[in-house]
């Protein structure tokens, strides 16, 4: 350096400003213990290896600063200063670089990084030279700024931009939930760089470098916003500790300053400060504290839920596999038996007695309960396993509702039971629905109240319900008691005291209708006034093909 330089210019011991070390230090410690702890919680991670450097360089400057303003020594001054000018832009690319990695969470641009490098690159090369630093005032105790100055403003202005574009980008491009943190990191970084920029600007267009004192409470501002997002976000992994140290540093911090400051009007903002942080300070770790406890706990749980949930899915995909496997293999030999009985009680092989014929008649009855049950649970792992295919076509349901009526009619007449269907001749009841499938459903609702009426009968209705066509089986029945109606439809389920009536019944019939009336986006339903007093069963289905909402 061509400087020429007073080791100690006795103008210069003046009694710096009181702010300074208010404004400085609480900055500085502040910033090196959060930078510090969340460093050496999570020291592989690189958003905090960028925290910790952010803030080593930013205590760096507020100290050579302090220096920069309590040294008499000149050589000092202009050594500490010229340095600062190189820390200064360093921090605002150190942000960006932050905000960065906070959003993206990954680091893979080199062509940007080189491009930095060479940006920053003249300011260190001339450092030492004296386009930074001109020369040394001694009248005003100052080093003047040389030309580089303005090429320094304009990569602080550069990048203030680069990182505010980047936020702004990144807010629109988020989802909800991380948008919150955009805000208060936006928040943190912005009001910082403010802070910071806009009273080293003033400074130095107006040269009075006591405001710049100011620009460093923006410092824990940021800290503040990077706590609120560690705490509330777990950003870096941190929790109720990273906020109880930061509060137990920035009371200590305040108390201190009582050891250095002797005017009046300081001591009373300082106790002031400490008060009101010390009362903030505990609420908000009190509230932290419950936060973090029910966070927790709900973690905890639905942590175990997700787990035996993900054993029951496995449990019951194993058990819908053996099901198909198994309704399959019985089905063969089951329907090989109805053919051979048939032949049987048709005299295919011989005539059979009286006895035989009776014996196997009821041969007959139990297997096809059998292919029933095998029929309903075939449907039910097909339902299960998403196999269940579904053909929608327009159909009318009178002309279902006749087949199924023809069907049952002997069987009603069996049991001296009327079953009564009356479908006027022109009225159409047309539904975009799986023919086979709802004839299925409405069979088997027709089936069941035969089963469980023993005196009386049963009635088939249709009616026009607007968007929908309702078909009703209603019977004089056992009915359904209150408690038994919201399980009818679900799995396995059966009344209290029907085994009596239907005891080969499953309790598998109404759910397996229930879930493809669903998939036909339709509607089934029961309503009984109670036990004896019979019961009706509806089903809806829908005149036009829904779309899914
Ligand atoms: P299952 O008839 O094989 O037991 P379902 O799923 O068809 O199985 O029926 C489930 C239960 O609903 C029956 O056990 C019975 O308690 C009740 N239920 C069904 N239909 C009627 C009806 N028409 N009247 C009274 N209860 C009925």
């Amino acid at each position: 350096m061509g400087y020429n330089l007073i080791t100690n210019v006795e103008s210069c011991y003046f009694e710096a400003p009181s702010i300074l070390y208010y404004s400085h230090w609480p900055a500085i410690v502040i910033a090196l213990l959060l930078g510090l702890f969340v460093y050496f919680k999570n020291r592989n991670d690189l958003l905090s290896k960028i925290l910790f450097f952010i803030t080593i360089t930013f205590s760096l400057w507020s100290i050579f600063d302090i220096i920069t303003w309590i040294n008499p020594d000149s050589r000092k001054v202009m050594f500490f200063w010229a340095i600062m000018n190189f820390l200064e832009p360093l921090i605002y690319i150190l942000m960006l670089y932050f905000a960065y990695i906070y959003v993206n969470k990954q680091d893979n641009y080199i062509k940007i990084k080189l491009f930095t490098l060479i940006l920053l690159l003249p300011i260190l090369i001339l450092l030492p030279t004296t386009a930074n630093l001109q020369y040394f005032d001694v009248p005003s105790c100052e080093s003047m700024q040389g030309p580089m100055i303005k090429y320094i403003y304009f990569i602080e202005i550069f990048f203030s931009l680069c990182i505010v574009a980047f936020l702004i980008r990144s807010y629109i491009k988020a989802e909800k939930e991380f948008k919150k943190q955009i805000i208060y990191l936006s928040a943190g970084v912005i009001s910082f760089l403010l802070a910071f920029s806009w009273v080293n600007i003033v400074g130095n267009l107006t040269t009075n470098w006591e405001i710049t004192q100011y620009g460093l409470f923006g410092m824990p501002i940021f800290m503040a916003m990077l706590a609120y997002l560690i705490v509330k976000f777990e950003a870096f992994n941190i929790k109720m500790i990273g906020a109880q140290a930061l509060v137990a540093g920035l009371i200590i911090l305040i108390g201190s300053q009582f050891f250095f400051i002797k005017s009046f009007t300081n001591q009373i903002l300082t106790g002031i400060t400490l008060v009101l942080s010390v009362g903030f300070g505990w609420m908000l770790i009190r509230s932290i504290k419950i936060e973090i406890e029910r966070k927790n706990e709900l973690q905890e749980m639905s942590d175990k839920l997700a787990k035996a949930n993900d054993q029951l899915r496995k449990l019951d995909n194993a058990k819908s596999e053996f099901i198909s496997i198994a309704s399959h293999q019985l089905r063969t030999p089951l329907t090989a038996i109805k053919g051979f009985i048939s032949l049987l009680l048709e005299g295919s092989y011989g005539k059979v007695s009286k006895e035989v014929n009776e014996v196997l008649n009821k041969v007959y009855i139990s297997n096809e309960r059998l292919i029933e049950l095998v029929e309903d649970l075939l449907n039910l792992s097909r339902i299960e396993s998403g196999r269940m295919e579904y053909k929608f076509e327009k159909i009318n349901l009178g002309e279902v509702c006749q087949e199924v009526y023809d069907t049952f009619a002997l069987r009603a007449k069996e049991k001296k039971l009327y079953l009564e269907f009356v479908l006027s001749k022109d009225a159409k009841f047309e539904a975009t629905t799986d023919r086979n499938k709802i004839r299925e459903v409405i069979s088997n609702l027709v089936d069941n109240a035969l089963k469980y009426t023993i005196k009386g009968g049963v009635k088939i209705k249709l009616a026009d319900m607007g968007e929908n066509i309702k078909v009703a089986i209603t019977d004089t029945g056992i009915g359904v008691p209150a408690e038994e109606l919201p399980y009818l439809f679900s799995k396995f389920s059966r009344g209290k005291d029907v085994s009596r009536l239907n005891v080969g019944g499953t309790g598998l019939g109404l759910h397996v209708g229930k879930r493809m009336i669903e998939a036909l986006h339709g509607r089934i339903w029961v309503e009984s006034a109670g036990a004896n007093m019979g019961s009706t069963f509806f089903i809806e289905a829908p005149k036009e093909m829904k779309t899914e909402e």
